[in-house]
């Protein structure tokens, strides 16, 4: 069975594959595609006002192709800054998107904040869209955490070096891959998505793509 993963997000969709594999057992044969990977060459605008209208009108889309789709919307909200940069995460300092300068211009906005003002988290929303306008589904996931005042750690991606995760008092881009699969907002929206799924395919009966 195929499902289509609407994202051509190299990092998100090695985190996604990962956290599906590992957990989606019910289903033998999973093959998880991208976007490129299944042909799909349309940009897709993101043009809703919530990580879940923006992960819906993405699955939307993709489900147009007659797979199973999923697409996720994830950012950064930080509290001091009124939820900013949220939605806008990927794009924070302007287009193109660039992780560097969104995360220099995270640190000048914060600049001034004692570490106790600088909470935040991490949120991801996944939409779930099964072809032919059966149904579509959305579900969250959340991870707090804190925004350092300096970079620590080199893996991962986005906000990664800057987000402070306290249980583990390391940064995100300081955990292992298998270490952030567990704890991180899009482990937790995937968990919840799993759930969905395992109940919609046995529902409508496993259908090949
Ligand atoms: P999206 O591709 O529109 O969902 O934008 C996601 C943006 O949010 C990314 O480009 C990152 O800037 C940020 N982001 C989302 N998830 C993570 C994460 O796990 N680590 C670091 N940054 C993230």
């Amino acid at each position: 069975m195929k499902i289509l993963i609407a994202s051509n997000n190299l990092h998100k969709i090695d985190e996604l594959r990962t956290i599906l594999k590992s957990r989606l057992k019910t289903i033998d044969e999973l093959q998880l595609l991208s976007l490129a990977e299944a042909g799909f060459t349309e940009e897709i605008p993101e043009t809703g006002s919530t990580f879940e209208e923006n992960a819906l009108i993405k699955a939307e889309t993709a489900a147009k192709t007659g797979c199973i789709s999923i697409a996720d919307d994830s950012g950064l909200t930080v509290d001091a800054l009124n939820g900013a940069p949220g939605i806008y995460s990927a794009r924070y300092a302007g287009e193109p998107c660039d992780d560097r300068k969104n995360n220099e211009k995270l640190l000048c906005a914060l600049k001034t904040l004692p570490p106790e003002k600088r909470s935040a988290k991490f949120v991801c929303a996944i939409a779930l869209v099964f072809p032919n306008e059966k149904e579509k589904f959305t579900v969250r996931g959340e991870c707090p955490g804190r925004i350092l005042e300096k970079y620590e750690g080199t893996g991962g991606f986005g906000y990664d070096p800057l987000f402070l995760y306290e249980p583990l008092n390391k940064t995100f881009a300081q955990l292992t891959k298998e270490e952030k699969n567990k704890v991180s907002h899009r482990a937790k929206a995937m968990e919840k998505l799993i759930e969905l799924l395992e109940t919609k395919l046995k529902e409508y009966g496993y259908e090949p793509c």
